[in-house]
């Protein structure tokens, strides 16, 4: 019936933003909150990593002058926001869950380490890791992987706004064709934008395959669950 059974969930800042142009959706955060409860009740271990391009990115902090290392502290507080609405549409759906920052700042959360991770999950609680790595000049994408491996996930579930890998960005060139499954070599190799190479790296070299769908599509993350072939698999 269910295809994983401790998964390592990323969700992108950005998709959080749904239809405006800036900051949360209510309507988008609580079907991610729908989605997740659906899947928890199949009795997966769901622990999940936010971005938080919706608030604020470094890198595009550094263009307009700001302090790199500061503008990514607050692209790390900006994962944090999300989490924090992330647990609460939660809890509002009757769904416990615990977040944990990879920077000290209780009680906003618990001081992030793998074992809390994993008696949270092991609780039934779902486990909202924020802060990214908790470095400067990472992603959340990097955070991912990082943390799907240390919590020693079956699979990365990439959630975005399209529907797995193209050889090129479907929302650009429309002769874009989807892989089903793919590599990490070629991944690499074709310079395809899945996630940064650093997080594809990682999940490389400790064989955290990662699967990529549309989470903005309500009922796909069960389907990716039970083993649906929406979106792509990359694999060793
Ligand atoms: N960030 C960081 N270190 C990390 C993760 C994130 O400094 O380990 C900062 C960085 O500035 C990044 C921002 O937090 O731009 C938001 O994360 P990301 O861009 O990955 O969010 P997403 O694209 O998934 O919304």
């Amino acid at each position: 019936m269910k295809k994983f059974n401790r998964i390592l969930l990323k969700l992108s800042g950005e998709s959080l933003m749904g239809e405006q142009g800036y900051g949360i959706d209510t309507k988008r955060l609580n079907e991610y909150a729908a989605q997740i409860k659906e899947v928890q009740q199949m009795g997966v271990q769901i622990s999940i990593v936010i971005g938080g391009g919706n608030i604020f990115r470094g890198l595009s902090g550094a263009g307009k002058g700001f302090d790199r290392v500061k503008g990514d502290q607050m692209g790390m507080c900006a994962t944090v926001i999300n989490s924090l609405a992330l647990s609460s549409a939660l809890g509002a759906a009757g769904v416990k869950s615990r977040v944990l920052t990879a920077i000290r700042m209780e009680p906003i959360g618990e001081f992030y380490s793998k074992w809390k991770a994993i008696e949270a999950m092991e609780r039934g609680e779902v486990a909202i890791i924020s802060c990214g790595t908790g470095s400067p000049y990472f992603t959340t994408d990097t955070g991912s992987s990082l943390r799907g491996i240390e919590i020693e996930a079956d699979v990365m579930l990439k959630g975005t706004r399209v529907d797995g890998v193209y050889t090129a960005d479907p929302e650009k060139d429309p002769t874009a064709t989807k892989f089903s499954d793919i590599s990490y070599d070629e991944v690499l190799q074709r310079g395809l934008r899945v996630m940064d190479i650093t997080a594809t790296a990682m999940c490389k070299e400790n064989n955290l395959p990662i699967y990529v769908f549309n989470m903005d599509i309500v009922g796909n993350l069960k389907k990716v669950i039970e083993g649906e072939d929406i979106g792509t698999f990359v694999h060793a």
